[in-house]
């Protein structure tokens, strides 16, 4: 028998995986408003190359506004984001610079209903890359396989299992070859069964040393993967910790209350 019947490749612990000294994302002294209403407060924030970081907190207290911030889905009023070393401004050259090389991964999955899984892969690179089609087609299934469903590539979303449609969605963002991954309660709309395949390609792209800031309430994922928590309240980084720390021996008054309501 071959040595290969039996897979002795250890798998890298999260935990154990090295940070850069390399700064991915910079956010300083960064505020944003909605109208008159104060949504983001001092935001101060710098991640390294190869961070995995959980963001938590209650409903409201704008951590979707804040990674949206990051791709400039949304607008900061004052303070600056630096990502890649190309700051955020109204420029819309930086603004397709930085969307090519962050991707971003919803709660609902937006997929495109009337184009097949691989189609959907396929697409932005083909049209906003100028990726050749052959070549476009052979990334997707690379992803699609990597997310463990290339036999699922010419079906269309709505033929999928939510599981399956969000993974889909992260192939989908890997085609476009991201340095830095944005997720958004990327579970919150699966059912339970389906919850554990997609925090496992999370995982995978975690061992590959992808930098992600994940917004999400799976606290045992955080407990696994990330190497820094971060606690939001007010539109306001209350806390912030290594896993460890951050649920053992939380800090702030609000982080205790937030905690003991979710653990
Ligand atoms: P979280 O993701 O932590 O639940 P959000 O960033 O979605 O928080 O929202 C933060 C606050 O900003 C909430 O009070 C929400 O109602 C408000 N908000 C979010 N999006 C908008 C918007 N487009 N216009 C006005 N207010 C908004
Ligand atoms: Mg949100």
């Amino acid at each position: 028998m071959s040595d290969t019947a039996f897979d002795t490749t250890p798998v890298i612990a999260p935990s154990a995986l090295k940070v850069s000294d390399e700064v991915a994302i910079e956010i300083s002294n960064m505020n944003k408003w909605y109208g008159s209403f104060h949504v983001l407060r001092d935001i101060d924030l710098t991640v390294h190359r190869g961070e995995r970081i959980v963001i938590a907190g209650p409903s409201g207290s704008g951590k979707s506004t804040m990674i949206r911030c990051i791709n400039r889905l949304e607008e900061h009023q004052s303070g600056k984001i630096i990502v890649d070393g190309t700051e955020l401004t109204s420029d819309l050259k930086n603004i397709d610079k930085i969307r090519s090389e962050v991707g971003m991964c919803f709660q609902h999955f937006n997929l495109f209903p009337h184009l097949t899984i691989l189609e959907n892969c396929t697409l932005a690179p083909i049209w906003v890359r100028k990726t050749p089609k052959k070549e476009a087609v052979e990334t997707a299934m690379h992803f699609l396989e990597k997310v463990k469903i290339p036999d699922q590539a010419n079906k269309y979303p709505g033929q999928l299992s939510g599981g399956q449609q969000q993974r889909v969605a992260i192939a989908r963002s890997l085609c476009m070859k991201p340095r830095i991954m944005l997720f958004d309660e990327p579970t919150s709309a699966l059912d339970p069964e389906m919850i554990k395949e997609v925090l496992d390609t999370m995982i995978e792209l975690a061992q590959e040393g992808m930098t992600m800031i994940c917004v999400t309430h799976e606290m045992g994922f955080a407990r696994q993967v990330a190497n820094r928590v971060i606690f939001m309240d007010q539109g306001q980084i209350v806390e912030q910790n290594e896993p460890e720390e951050f649920f053992n021996n939380p800090r702030s008054e609000r982080t205790k209350l937030f905690l003991s309501q979710i653990l």
